[in-house]
C-alpha cells in the first residue's frame, strides 16, 4: 500500500535512453490521472482517478518517533515523497480508501467489470500468444484442464508481470533463438533481450526490541487491545487495523556525491524478518527499519526452465553481484543504526536484535547483509523499452519484430525506479491506454 513514484531523475533517464514520451514531465499527467489524492489536487497530484491515495489514518507512535529520529540525524522532514522533492523522512502515503487497501483490482476493475466490452476469466493461465506470421492474432489459455483459444481483433497485450511476461514471450517464440531452439520452440522473432535486464530492490532489516508496549507485535497486552482495535476498525475505519505495516520511510543519499537519493528506508512498528514468514519474530514488542538500495547495478535474468507453460521459469536474480550494491547497502545499514540510536527512540529502545552489537566491523555487516537481505518484490526490466539490440518493446510498448503485440507492466521499465513500483506500473498502464486508443483511432481513419 506504499504509494511512491520514484524520482523525476528515473523517468528523465528513460527519455535519455531514447524513449520519447517517457520523461518526468511526460509521465506526470498519467500519475495524476490515475490517482484520487485525498489531500486534493496540486501541481503533483490529481483527483478523480481510480486509485485512491490517502494519508495513513492512525500511524503508530513508533513511526512518529522514527520520523523525528530521522530529522535528529540531519535528514529533512518530507510530507510528500511524490511532490517537488523526494529526499527526506516522513510517513508514506498509502493506496487506501476508507482505511482499506485500494488495489488496482478494486480501483480499476471494480468500476469496469460490468461493462459489456470486458470479459474477465479467473483461474485461466495464458500458455502462449498465437501468430499469423509475425502478427499476434490471439492467445491460447488453459482453464480447468481445458485449453481454449481467444482471438484478437486488434492486438494482444501481455501484462503478466516482470517474471511471466518474458516467460510468455519465450513460450510464444519470441526471445533469444538459441535457448528457444534448445527447448524445441519455433522462433517467431529473435529478440535476445527477452528476460534479460532483471532488476530488483534488495532489502535488509535492522531490528530492535522495544521496551514499551506500543508496537504492533504479538504480545499478551496487544492481543488484549485487539477487540477494541477491531471495534475502532469496523465502526470508524481507524486504529491499528488500518496500518499498512510499513508506515514510515525515507529517501536519502548514502553519500553526498550521489545525485539523488540512492537508499530507501521503510519503517515498521513491529519486529520483522523475512517479511513475516519467520513467525517467531512477530511475537514481542519491537520495531524494524528496512534498508533498500534503490538503483542496483546487479542485473539478473528470467530463463525458460521448460517449454511447458504451466512450469515456472527460472529466476536468476544475481543480487549483490556488483560490488557497488553491497557498499551502498553497507552505508545504508550504518545510517539506519544512527537513526535508531537517535534521542527520539530513547524511551523505546531495547536491544538490537539484528544485526546485533557483535556486528560492528564492515566485514561483519557485509556478512549480515549477505545472509539476511531479501527482495522487496520490485522485479522490473525483463522486457525493457528501448531501441538498442537488447530492447524488447519500443516507446509505444510494441514488441520489436512482431506486430499487434504489446507488453504493459513493470517488465518494460528500462531501469528500476527509485521507489516502490506499483504506482509507476499503474502510470505505465494509464499511458498505454492512450497509446492503444490512438492506434485504434489511426487504424479507423
Ligand atoms: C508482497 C508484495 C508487496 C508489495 N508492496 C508494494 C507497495 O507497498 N507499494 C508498491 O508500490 N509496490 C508494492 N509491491 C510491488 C507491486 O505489487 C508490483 O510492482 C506491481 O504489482 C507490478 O505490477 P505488474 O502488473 O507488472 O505485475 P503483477 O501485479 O504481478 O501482475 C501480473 C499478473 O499476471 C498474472 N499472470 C502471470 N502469468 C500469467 C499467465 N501465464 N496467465 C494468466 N495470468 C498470468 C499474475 O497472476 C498477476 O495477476 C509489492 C509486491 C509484493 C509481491
Amino acid at each position: 500500500m506504499c504509494y511512491t513514484r520514484g524520482h523525476a531523475f528515473d523517468y528523465d533517464g528513460w527519455a535519455r535512453l531514447g524513449n520519447a514520451g517517457w520523461s518526468y514531465q511526460d509521465v506526470l499527467p498519467y500519475f495524476k490521472r490515475a490517482e484520487h489524492h485525498e489531500r486534493g489536487a496540486d501541481a503533483f497530484h490529481g483527483t478523480g482517478g481510480p486509485l485512491n491515495v490517502a494519508n495513513l489514518r492512525s500511524p503508530n507512535v513508533l513511526t512518529k518517533a522514527f520520523v523525528t529520529a530521522g530529522t535528529q540525524v540531519g535528514i529533512p522532514r518530507n510530507d510528500d515523497f511524490n511532490g517537488a522533492e523526494q529526499e527526506g523522512v516522513g510517513l508514506f502515503q498509502v493506496t487506501q480508501k476508507n482505511g482499506r487497501r485500494c488495489s488496482t483490482a478494486s480501483g480499476y476493475l471494480g468500476m469496469a467489470k460490468h461493462r459489456g466490452n470486458l470479459t474477465i476469466l479467473t483461474g485461466a493461465q495464458a500458455r502462449r500468444v498465437l501468430f499469423d506470421g509475425d502478427a499476434a492474432v490471439g492467445v491460447e489459455y488453459q482453464r480447468g484442464g481445458t485449453v481454449h483459444v481467444v482471438h484478437a481483433a486488434m492486438e494482444v497485450i501481455l501484462s503478466a508481470g516482470a517474471i511471466q511476461s518474458p516467460q510468455l514471450l519465450m513460450l510464444s517464440g519470441i526471445g533469444d533463438r538459441v535457448p528457444l531452439q534448445a527447448h524445441g520452440i519455433p522462433v517467431v522473432a529473435h529478440l535476445p533481450g527477452v528476460g534479460k535486464n532483471l532488476q530488483d530492490h534488495l532489502d535488509v532489516i535492522v531490528v530492535n526490541s522495544c521496551t514499551q508496549p506500543v508496537s504492533i507485535g504479538i504480545t499478551p497486552g496487544n492481543v488484549l487491545r485487539w477487540p477494541w482495535e477491531l471495534m475502532k476498525y469496523f465502526c470508524g475505519r481507524r486504529g491499528l487495523f488500518t496500518s499498512n505495516a510499513v508506515e514510515g520511510g525515507g529517501f536519502v543519499k548514502s553519500r553526498p556525491s550521489e545525485p539523488v537519493p540512492d537508499l530507501q528506508f521503510h519503517f515498521s512498528p513491529m519486529k520483522l524478518s523475512r517479511h513475516g514468514m519467520d513467525m517467531g519474530d512477530l511475537f514481542g514488542d519491537g520495531y524494524s527499519l528496512h534498508v533498500c538500495c534503490l538503483r542496483p547495478k546487479s542485473v539478473g535474468e528470467i530463463r525458460l526452465a521448460s517449454p511447458h507453460p504451466m512450469e515456472a521459469p527460472q529466476i536468476v536474480a544475481n543480487y549483490l553481484t556488483h560490488p557497488d550494491d553491497m557498499e551502498t547497502m553497507l552505508r545504508g545499514v550504518r545510517l539506519a543504526r544512527d537513526i535508531l540510536a537517535a534521542p527520539a527512540f530513547d524511551r523505546y529502545r531495547g536491544r538490537e536484535l539484528m544485526p546485533t552489537v557483535l556486528c560492528e566491523r564492515d566485514d561483519k555487516i557485509r556478512q549480515f547483509i549477505r545472509e539476511r537481505a531479501e527482495t522487496i518484490y520490485h522485479p522490473v526490466g525483463t522486457c525493457k523499452m528501448g531501441q538498442d539490440a537488447m530492447a524488447v518493446v519500443d516507446s509505444e510498448l510494441r514488441v520489436h519484430g512482431a506486430r499487434r503485440l504489446r507488453v504493459v507492466d513493470a517488465s518494460i521499465m528500462p531501469t528500476l525506479v527509485g521507489g516502490n513500483t506499483n504506482a509507476p506500473t499503474v502510470m505505465i498502464a494509464e499511458k498505454a491506454s492512450d497509446l492503444v486508443r490512438w492506434a485504434a483511432h489511426e487504424r479507423r481513419h
